[in-house]
């Protein structure tokens, strides 16, 4: 059974190292070096070059490297080709922190310290108890429940977003375009944590900020490619919105001459809320291989329908 492997040529010998450990009964190939194209039954990337799907006649499956699929382009897979994305328990537990991080940063108004600080003013705020201090997590799947899970210690007014309706313990869930508005008109703490498809592209905008209570916050972990930048910047400049935590933009890494980059009101982070983990990772793709092989569904495969 043979893996071909086209992404970070370092992780790919990690793979062959951890593959030759756990998996001695998988090959893995790493890409240019494929080889006889037929032996290729599952194909591990991150992006795809034009023309190496339709090189491999048996291809079965694609693995993205990371938590989406929105950096491939689908019109290149075949659709008997299964798409699987990464499922990863670090993955989660890493954006569950990177969460938490932002959302006690924002709440305890650590941004407005840093600015006395600056100022040498010594002027504490009023706390706002948690209670409260209601956090709404925009996507309830494997990173929003994670990131609710981190956050209900601490007995934040918890709410999510979802495309179908959701039960969780003690959050207060929303469902669907007709539950987006009242979910927003109640979330003081927006946490993006949406997929990129074509129905989420471009969902945070001024319109969707408008229909946040009158200087809400947001962080923003998603993919670039939900926010609207110009409009973020506008929501901060008017008060619509007070700060914003914001990790993915719609250029990667952001230009030097970017106005985000600048905003008082706004922190930047480099895409790190939740990098993936080689070793996670690796032994998460062995054990889907393995699944596939004994005929079982995989953790992770995609519906391509719904883009995610
Ligand atoms: P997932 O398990 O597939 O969950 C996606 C969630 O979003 C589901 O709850 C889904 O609703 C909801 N959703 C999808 N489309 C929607 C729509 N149109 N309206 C409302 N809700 C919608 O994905 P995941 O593993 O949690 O990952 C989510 C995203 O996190 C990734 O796609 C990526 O964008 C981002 N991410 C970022 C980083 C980083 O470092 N910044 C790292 C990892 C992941 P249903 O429950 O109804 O299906």
């Amino acid at each position: 059974m043979t893996l071909l492997y086209k992404a970070d040529p370092v992780r790919g010998q990690r793979w062959q190292a951890l593959f030759a450990e756990l998996a001695p009964e998988l090959e893995i190939r790493l890409w240019p070096d494929v080889g006889d194209p037929a032996d290729i039954r599952f194909l591990s990337a991150w992006t795809l070059e034009p023309g190496l799907i339709e090189s491999l006649p048996n291809l079965e499956v694609l693995f993205s490297i990371g938590a989406g699929v929105d950096q491939l382009d689908l019109t290149q897979v075949p659709s008997q080709v299964t798409l699987v994305r990464l499922v990863e328990d670090n993955l989660a537990a890493s954006m569950a922190e990177y969460v938490a991080m932002s959302v006690l940063a924002l709440h305890r108004f650590l941004p407005d310290y840093l600015d006395s600080q600056a100022a040498r003013t010594w002027q504490p705020i009023r706390e706002v108890s948690p209670r409260e201090r209601r956090v709404g997590i925009m996507g309830l799947g494997q990173m929003g429940k994670a990131a609710l899970a981190a956050l209900q210690p601490f007995h934040f007014s918890l709410r999510g977003w979802s495309r179908s309706a959701r039960t969780i313990d003690g959050v207060e869930t929303f469902a669907g375009e007709s539950g987006l508005s009242a979910f927003l008109a109640g979330t003081d703490i927006l946490v993006c944590l949406l997929p990129l498809t074509d129905e989420t592209r471009g969902i945070l905008d001024a319109r969707l900020f408008a229909q946040l209570p009158e200087g809400a916050q947001l962080v923003h972990a998603g993919r670039g490619g939900h926010l609207n930048p110009a409009d973020l910047i506008t929501a901060l400049d008017t008060g619509t919105l007070s700060r914003a935590i914001v990790d993915v933009t719609p250029v990667e890494p952001l230009p030097q001459d970017d106005p985000l980059w600048s905003h008082p009101r706004i922190i930047i982070t480099p895409h790190a809320a939740a990098a993936t983990d080689a070793e996670g990772a690796g032994r998460a793709l062995i054990a889907n291989i393995r699944r596939n092989l004994r005929g079982e569904k995989m953790v992770g495969e995609v519906n391509r329908e719904r883009g995610y």
